[in-house]
């Protein structure tokens, strides 16, 4: 992990007419478009603090976040631009607020929105093609701080099934984890599961184009997974996530997993895409975030410990 002095030095400051433009291009690949009348042509009518578009044939007025991630948020359009190009290296919501200068919570926030774009780019796009798929299991051994307010639901493993499209020479082209348990498995969590070739199929009829495999399908089974593209790419995840952030609950898992997959494909091109997928996704609000469904059963209130686990896990 690189140390906190290099990635200081190397966030760089956005200016914040690049960043309207980057944002733009990416709201508006084909140009301006009225989102009331798909009229073409527009006024800028932009004040201080907010870039503001009129419609010039019905005069409605659309900001520039509006429809997009950053929608609704009061924090710089620069610095948002600093967070998507923390997320490159993949950052903690703690170091993020300190390198951009926001609050704890405003960094959390700002990380899970881009992680929820990241989730809406990889449901438009199954895998394809030849397969390898494996099962495993993200449980406490992976966690750093055994002793936190997470603990009961970090001891509770997660079968997660992963898959990754291979090119003619076996590299990965697209990869997907999948926590079976969470919000976009299956829901059918139990020990055992990622093991069989129940989770797989269940994988392969939800994340695999068309619902089937038509390449080559490797299902590696344990023993025989060696130094293959997604176990390897799982061993990184894991290690990822425990040296970043000392461990993820099963509430959020899906989302890190996502944004681990989302960088190791796209590596150095990573900041476009990411803008790109800002641009066009709706935004998440903090309330749906926490609420989410976490495939965790419900705990009797009288043994529920305080809502802390948001706080803990970024
Ligand atoms: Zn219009």
């Amino acid at each position: 992990m690189p140390n906190r002095f290099s990635i200081r030095d190397s966030v760089p400051d956005f200016n914040k007419e690049d960043c309207e433009q980057a944002l733009f291009a990416a709201k508006w690949p084909h140009g301006f478009r009225c989102p009331r009348c798909a009229h073409t042509q527009y006024y800028d009518v932009s004040t201080r603090r907010r870039p503001l578009m009129e419609c010039r044939s019905c005069s409605h007025q659309t900001s520039l976040t509006a429809g997009t991630v950053l929608e609704g948020s009061r924090t710089p359009l620069t610095k948002w631009f600093q967070a998507m190009f923390l997320m490159q290296i993949g950052i903690s919501a703690r170091l993020l607020a300190e390198l951009i200068g926001v609050t704890y919570k405003t960094a959390w926030l700002m990380n899970h929105k881009l992680r929820h774009a990241i989730g809406a780019w990889d449901r438009e796009r199954p895998l394809d093609g030849d397969l390898q798929l494996l099962g495993e299991y993200y449980g406490y051994e992976y966690h750093r701080y055994l002793g936190s307010p997470i603990i009961q639901e970090a001891l509770k493993p997660q079968p997660v099934v992963i898959g990754a499209s291979l090119d003619g020479a076996g590299d990965i082209v697209h990869l997907k984890m999948k926590a079976v348990d969470g919000p976009e498995g299956d829901g059918r969590a139990r020990r055992g599961v990622t093991d069989g070739e129940e989770a797989v199929e269940r994988f392969v009829q939800k994340h695999v184009a068309g619902g089937e495999a038509t390449g080559n399908v490797e299902h590696l089974a344990r023993g025989r997974r060696g130094r293959k593209a997604p176990h390897m790419a799982w061993r990184e995840a894991v290690q990822w996530l425990t040296w970043t952030f000392g461990g993820i609950g099963p509430k959020h898992l899906q989302a890190y997993l996502n944004e681990f997959c989302f960088r190791r494909l796209f590596r150095n091109d990573m900041l476009a895409e990411l803008i790109a997928c800002c641009g066009t996704t709706e935004t998440i609000t903090y309330r749906s975030l926490v609420g989410a469904r976490s495939g965790v059963r419900p705990i009797p209130w009288a043994f529920r410990r305080p809502a802390l686990s948001h706080r803990r896990t970024g």
